[in-house]
């Protein structure tokens, strides 16, 4: 039976390993940290669950990445729909929330950013975004590297692809100026603070398809998972076991060497042989480990630097719930920008009322990130300033008070670092820029014997969908 190493547990090896075990073949996922799912995962403290990372889940309506490997494996998980996926707050206080349903969320932004082309600037997004979920799963050699993969691109091609790719070529920034919305100041920071959160760069850097998607985040179906992403991730180890593979905790891998016959695997205890190996960790990471001079020298080009990426502080705490919200993910704009990081903008997610898996049902859990541009330089020399910025700016929010605070602690690029060994603590994947066009894009396919690379540097800055995504592309060009 072909045996198949995955490297890393986040999202993107535990989708490719979940498909490769349905397909038959032997999976043993390698994962240095004694919990599995990366950035998408959670964790105890105090008796408390913490999400590690992402907070938000999108990808389980039909077309959709996370849909698609659920219904071919069966895995379940314990997902709840959330009526209202996000509330956002602007810097004159201005309450907006961004309601599901494409019709309900025009006339919120028409309330609050005037009427004057909201409707087809929302329309044409929303109508771009579909598409791009459901070309997406059609097209899984994309971009090509084999006459396979091109042979995968002619036979799931449709015409009405077609319509969609000049999208490429224009940035959100562009469409804004067509709509003559680009000096609308509030809709402006509204725009770019919402794509940095999921296409991690701003309306100039983000071509239209992945700024559509990323725009249009809000518009599919929102979901929490009660006592955090952990219960997203465990199910999907679960399987991989039921179908006789392995997901093998506190194991780092450290070379990957490649032989006439497969590939060596060394950790620092064992030594594994491998029909074929798969790096579901960012490619600045894979490299230094893969002992390839000729793959190396491929792909350097296509590295980004810490400049052009971005690392997080993240902070949990626990709080005396006061209220219900109706709504727990909040991004909050900021008077002043934060300290050390420059951010215009937190993103608080909390635990559902309900949730009691995750604390008391009188006490409310709560994750904060914010991004860290330049992860290697920007230096957070005191994390308890930042801390005391981001209790203020909740306060006066009306959201959460000291008064009632149980428990909190905080994260920098450093301990991400430690967490997922990512290189410089960077996070939430590579982000757009306009200069990379969709097909210049990581290709999975790293050499042309059976090494294979899948994750959120490859399918840039989508976060969960995105690299559930390259896990399913890595798998198809594997040509099983
Ligand atoms: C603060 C924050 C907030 C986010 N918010 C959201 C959100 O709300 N919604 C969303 O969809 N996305 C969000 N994201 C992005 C999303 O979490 C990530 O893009 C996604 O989870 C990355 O998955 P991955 O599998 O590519 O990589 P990772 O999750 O980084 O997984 C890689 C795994 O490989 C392991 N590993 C690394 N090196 C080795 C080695 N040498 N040997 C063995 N194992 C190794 C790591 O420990 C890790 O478990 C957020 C990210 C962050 C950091």
């Amino acid at each position: 039976m072909e045996h198949i190493i995955i490297i890393g547990s986040g999202m993107a090896g535990l989708t490719a390993g979940a498909l490769l075990a349905e397909k038959g073949k032997k999976v043993t996922i390698l994962e240095k940290n004694w919990l599995p799912g990366g950035c998408s995962s959670s964790y105890p403290r105090k008796h408390y669950v913490f999400e590690s990372g992402a907070t938000t889940l999108v990808g389980l309506d039909e077309k959709m990445p996370l849909r698609y490997v659920l219904d071919k494996t069966g895995i379940k998980i314990p997902a709840e729909k959330l009526t209202i996926p996000m509330k956002v707050y602007l810097k004159n206080g201005t309450e907006i929330t961004r309601y599901h349903e494409i019709e309900a969320w025009i006339e919120e932004a028409e309330k609050i950013f005037g009427v004057k082309n909201q409707r087809p600037f929302w329309e044409k997004c929303f109508d771009i975004s579909k598409a791009v979920w459901e070309i997406s799963l059609q097209q899984t050699t994309f971009p090509p590297s084999s006459l396979g993969d091109l042979w995968g691109l002619v036979k799931n091609f449709r015409p009405f692809q077609l319509l969609y790719a000049r999208y490429a070529f224009m940035s959100v920034q562009q469409l804004l100026e067509k709509y003559d919305l680009h000096q609308n100041a509030d809709f402006m920071a509204f725009v770019n603070e919402q794509l940095l959160i999921t296409a991690q760069n701003a309306a100039a850097e983000v071509n239209m398809l992945f700024g559509a998607t990323a725009l249009c985040y809000t518009n599919f179906g929102n979901y929490y998972v009660p006592g955090g992403l952990l219960n997203m991730v465990q199910p999907f180890v679960d399987y991989i076991a039921q179908k006789g593979g392995e997901t093998k905790l506190r194991t780092e891998v450290q070379k990957v060497v490649p032989q006439e016959n497969g590939y060596l695997v060394q950790t620092p205890s064992e030594t594994y042989h491998c029909d074929k190996v798969l790096f579901a960790i960012p490619i600045n990471d894979a490299l230094e480990m893969f002992d390839n001079e000729v793959v190396r020298s491929k792909f350097q080009k296509k590295l980004l630097s810490s400049e052009q990426l971005n690392g997080a502080f993240t902070m949990g705490a626990v709080f005396h719930r006061q209220t219900d919200f109706e709504c727990i993910h909040h991004q909050i704009h900021l008077e002043k920008t934060l300290l050390y990081t420059g951010s215009h903008s937190i993103f608080v997610s909390t635990s559902r009322a309900n949730d009691l898996l995750r604390c008391n049902a009188n006490e409310i859990v709560i994750n904060i990130s914010t991004h860290v541009p330049n992860p290697a330089h920007t230096i957070i020399e005191d994390k308890s300033l930042v801390e005391a910025e981001i209790f203020d700016i909740l306060e006066k929010r009306e959201l959460f008070y000291r008064k009632d605070l149980i428990f909190h602690h905080s994260s920098t690029p450093k301990s991400w670092k430690k967490w997922t060994s990512r290189k410089w603590g960077f996070v939430g994947g590579y982000p757009q820029y306009m200069h990379i066009k969709p097909w210049q894009m990581i290709d999975a396919r790293l050499d042309s014997k059976g090494a294979f690379i899948c994750g959120d540097s490859t399918y840039p800055g989508q976060g969960i969908p995105g690299v559930a995504l390259s896990g399913i592309v890595a798998v198809e060009k594997m040509n099983l």
